[in-house]
């Protein structure tokens, strides 16, 4: 089976290429794709923007519909790092979309990915570090809610902390949320997921994927998961211009096959997000995202 692969090409933004969040990253990632065989046309799909009743299942309802309308206070676009104009909101209401259409074919074909999400720093009260709506916490909300799934299992392994997620879905006691990154990373006042592991600045492949190798039995012993979503954030790797960890593309790969296996092999339906990635190269960034879906592509 072709791996079931959720995108718009309006997840690209237009931001000018040279500004701090690597918009081009969206379509070059497609293309990526696109070239190695792995976006099958009958395998492909395109979300609708979000429901304004979904997003605010995770989001206060001002928030939303400040976003909806493009009139985000100043204050919470710098945070976010960028204005919220029409593109950027309707780029937020598409990739939230994308991360719950992508959780619906995960469960009917046991593997799909989004060609976007992990804004995991969006929290509740407004968004935060490049994200506005929280994809993952408003797919978990909306499929529990459904329910269609009784219990969640986030697994959030981009190299900054999970803060937003874990501020969403704190008092969930259905979703559970695992955040490893990078202690001295953004964001410096972290919120606490339901578990957190913290890695020194230089983490490699052998200290990474040991860690996690240890944690993925103890994670699957807690409750029979109905969905992991898996934020792959590609901001661990060394070349990463904010990341401050050491992977390299082969510990890459071995942390996906690791995950995507781990899961898949106990038959627990998995979602995946390309969470961050930051490089002025952003062709070889979109390569170092493509290797989710490589890997994803094994298990479909
Ligand atoms: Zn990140």
């Amino acid at each position: 089976m072709p791996l079931q692969i959720v995108h718009h090409p309006d997840y690209d933004a237009g931001f000018a290429v040279n500004h701090r969040f690597p918009m081009s990253k969206y379509p070059l990632l497609m293309a990526a794709l696109r070239m190695r065989g792995l976006a099958k046309p009958d395998a492909l799909w395109m979300p609708e923007p979000a429901p304004t009743a979904r997003l605010k299942l995770a989001h206060a309802a001002d928030y939303v519909d400040q976003v909806i309308a493009c009139q985000v206070p100043e204050k919470i676009e710098r945070e976010i790092g960028f204005p919220v104009g029409p593109r950027v909101s309707l780029r937020a209401q598409l990739a939230t979309a994308g991360t719950v259409l992508a959780a619906r074919l995960a469960l009917k074909h046991g593997i799909a990915c989004n060609a976007a999400g992990g804004s995991h720093h969006a929290r509740r009260a407004h968004g935060a570090g490049f994200c506005t709506f929280n994809d993952v916490a408003v797919a978990s909300l909306a499929l529990l809610a459904e329910g269609a799934v009784e219990n969640v299992l986030v697994v959030d392994l981009d190299v900054h902390q999970g803060d937003g997620t874990a501020d969403i879905l704190k008092d969930k006691p259905r979703a559970f949320t695992f955040s490893m990154h990078g202690e001295r990373n953004y964001p410096v006042r972290k919120i606490a997921s339901d578990l957190d592991v913290a890695l020194p600045d230089g983490t490699g492949d052998d200290a990474y994927l040991e860690r996690l190798a240890a944690i993925l039995p103890e994670l699957s012993g807690k409750r029979r998961w109905d969905l992991v979503f898996y934020n792959a954030g590609v901001d661990v790797h060394a070349e990463d211009r904010l990341g401050r960890l050491a992977l390299s593309d082969d510990g890459l790969t071995a942390r996906e096959d690791m995950v995507i296996g781990h899961f898949r092999k106990q038959g627990v339906p998995l979602c995946g997000v390309i969470g961050g990635g930051y490089s002025t190269d952003v062709p070889a960034l979109a390569a170092r995202h493509a290797i989710l879906f490589e890997v994803a592509s094994r298990y479909a």
